[in-house]
């Protein structure tokens, strides 16, 4: 294998750049021509691809968002769409693909290497932390982390007026960033989609709420069964009956997906684009490159794909038992 190609696709995440310098970097030290995709598999059929050199991805690694842009390509989910882009990089020569991104990303990466033959190995890059086969995605801690700042602020004012407030966190159909808020921010509850939320306990508890709490919050992801943060906090509000009560929505909404990486996600982000160059070098494909027990794993694009990713049970009890 002479010649690699990066890009990134769906949506951005921080810690993309750390992970597009390292495959950069590893594929050069490791002899190889490395080529930058724009604009994911968009830039693909366009024909957009550059050849990339250790000063390509100069300066990057502190920042949010991806270098090489990203896209939704409704054209790559055609034959006609993937049959030009197989086309590009076929003119150029390139022999093996990395793809950072999310499901829908390793969906399109699998249906082209069974199409194309052309191997290719994923690195994990999205807040929303669904992907089975690596412990973390790139970006998730990061997006923790905003949202928490954004969570410490709001309980200041929440504690100020004696206010409850339901707060809205990505995470798509996962309650990852969910759980993780709710720990760290000191939710009394989190709604995520994994677990039915039971309306009539969340008001029980809401109205016997000791005394001595100055405020409440709620952490709502935003695929939750029960619907939006909004119609939640008004389903609530509308059983609770109680004038005296004050209730506030915030949806932290993009926020979440910008921001300079943080140490964890530049580190992940590195050594996910290293171990996908390596596994292209050693043969892999079709697959992604995770960390799991601080290990490189590669996990078949079909399990990643196909396998939820559960929430960790304790999680959930520890939100129950740290709100008394
Ligand atoms: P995130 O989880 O952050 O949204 P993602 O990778 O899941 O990231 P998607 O928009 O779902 O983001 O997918 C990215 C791109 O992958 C799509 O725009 C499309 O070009 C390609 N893709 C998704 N599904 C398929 C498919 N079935 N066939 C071909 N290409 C696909």
């Amino acid at each position: 294998m002479k010649k690699i190609a990066v890009f990134t696709s769906g949506g951005d995440s921080p810690g993309m750049n750390a992970c597009i310098r390292a495959v950069v970097r590893t594929g050069i030290f490791r002899g190889l021509e490395v080529y930058g995709i724009q604009r994911g598999y968009e830039g693909m059929i366009e024909g957009d691809i550059k050849r990339m050199h250790s000063h390509s991805v100069s300066n990057i690694i502190q920042r949010g968002g991806t270098m090489l842009k990203s896209a939704r390509s409704m054209e790559f989910k055609t034959p006609e769409g993937r049959k030009k882009a197989f086309e590009n990089l076929k003119a150029l020569g390139i022999e093996g693909l990395v793809a950072i991104g999310g499901d829908g990303t390793f969906t399109g990466a699998k249906v082209f290497f069974e199409e194309y033959g052309i191997p290719t190995v994923g690195c994990p890059g999205t807040i929303d932390n669904d992907i089975f086969g690596t412990d973390y995605t790139i970006g998730f801690d990061t997006a923790v982390n905003t949202a928490l700042e954004a969570i410490d602020k709001i309980r200041d004012t929440a504690a100020a007026h004696d206010r409850i407030f339901f707060i809205e966190v990505m995470g798509r159909d996962a309650g990852f960033i969910a759980v993780e808020c709710g720990i760290g921010g000191g939710a009394e509850f989190v709604m995520v989609p994994e677990t039915k939320t039971d309306l009539n306990s969340v008001v029980k508890s809401l109205k016997n709420l000791r005394k001595s709490k100055s405020s409440s919050i709620i952490v709502v992801a935003e695929g939750d069964d029960l619907g939006n943060a909004d119609q939640i906090m008004n389903m609530v509000k509308e059983k609770i009956k109680d004038p005296s009560k004050e209730f506030k929505v915030t949806t932290l909404g993009h926020i979440q997906r910008g921001g300079n990486p943080t140490a964890r996600d530049r580190v992940l982000g590195s050594r996910c684009g290293m171990g996908a160059v390596d596994g292209l070098i050693s043969g892999k494909t079709n697959c992604m490159a995770g960390v799991m027990n601080n290990s490189i794993v590669y996990t078949p694009f079909g399990d990643c794909i196909g396998q939820p990713k559960p929430l960790h049970p304790d999680h959930l009890a520890l939100i129950d038992i740290l709100s008394i």
